[in-house]
């Protein structure tokens, strides 16, 4: 376990991910009910822009930092508001020297009768998001494998939930170990929201995956991706997608806004590319 998300907070593929998700709570609160977002791979929860990793890789110099100057289309500025409003309570000053990963963005959006699970297998990082949610009742952190904690902790007990899977890649069977997961958590928990993130490099495991997720027979299933740049060889990362199992009836016309606009922003100059289709629908 090497993986160190402070070298990527904030790079393009955060930027793709963490607006998805904002859009995805934003709508949970539409209903007064209760719910749960359980994040299976949460990461340390806050990260130093200003820090000396960061520095070494400035990979959020054209993430956020491109989001944060833009002038965004009409349509697409509100769809990331909550996102920005909530990079810019943590960073009063101006600038992103603070940066919000998943669990601590999710809980700056939550209310009062919402909840959080936040899942961390590296113990040093476990200790780390423990230390930031110190006496916050509605944030629970484990030190545990997500992978096991996505079965053991379906359905919530509020069943209303969004299920954020955001492995590091870094391991051989990384997109086996998503469709395993989504196969047993669905089938426990069968209405929840999950959104499962993926690296756009190796173009043959993403079109086994794609095609493994269209044979799973699970209904309403969204694919969202962007690329900032074409694939190479030999690979390297030149974008990232989410699969969103269960989207709110109005995701996918927000990402029909909101995609374009990020591949414009964040790709190389005129080649940012975006995709969007659905694997299954009802
Ligand atoms: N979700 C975070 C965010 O958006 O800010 C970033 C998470 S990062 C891509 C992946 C994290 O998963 C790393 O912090 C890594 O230590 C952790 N990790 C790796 N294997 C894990 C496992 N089996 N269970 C839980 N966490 C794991």
């Amino acid at each position: 376990m090497n993986y160190s998300h402070a070298f990527h907070a904030g790079n393009f593929a955060d930027v793709l991910k963490h607006v998805v998700l904002t859009r995805l709570v934003e709508y949970l609160k539409k209903k007064d009910t209760a719910f749960r977002v359980i994040d299976t791979h949460a990461g340390i929860g806050r990260y130093d822009l200003g820090g000396a990793i960061a520095k070494r890789s400035p990979e959020w110099k054209d993430g956020i930092g491109r989001l944060l100057d833009a002038q965004l289309p009409n349509k697409a500025a509100p769809l990331v508001a909550p996102y920005l409003e909530v990079i810019r309570s943590l960073n009063p000053d101006g600038g992103v020297k603070t940066y919000p990963g998943s669990p601590l963005l999710v809980r700056q959006l939550l209310r009062p009768q919402d909840r959080l699970s936040a899942l961390e297998l590296h113990p040093e990082y476990a200790k780390k998001l423990s230390g930031l949610f110190e006496g916050d009742v509605q944030v629970r952190v484990n030190h545990l494998d997500g992978w096991l904690a996505l079965n053991a902790h379906v359905p919530p007990k509020e069943k209303r939930g969004l299920v954020l899977v955001d492995p590091p890649f870094e391991e051989r069977g990384e997109f086996d170990r998503l469709l395993d997961g989504l196969a047993k958590a669905h089938g426990k928990f069968a209405t929840g929201v999950y959104a499962l993130w993926y690296p756009l490099k190796d173009t043959r495991a993403v079109h086994d995956f794609i095609s493994a997720l269209r044979d799973m027979g699970i209904p309403k299933m969204l694919r969202a991706e962007v690329s900032v740049r074409p694939a190479s060889n030999p690979p390297k990362l030149h974008g990232s997608g989410m699969i969103i199992v269960n989207p709110p009836y109005v995701l996918e016309s927000e990402l029909r806004i909101l995609l374009p606009a990020l591949a414009l922003l964040l790709g190389d100059p005129g080649a940012g590319r975006h995709k969007l289709e659905w694997l299954a629908g009802e």
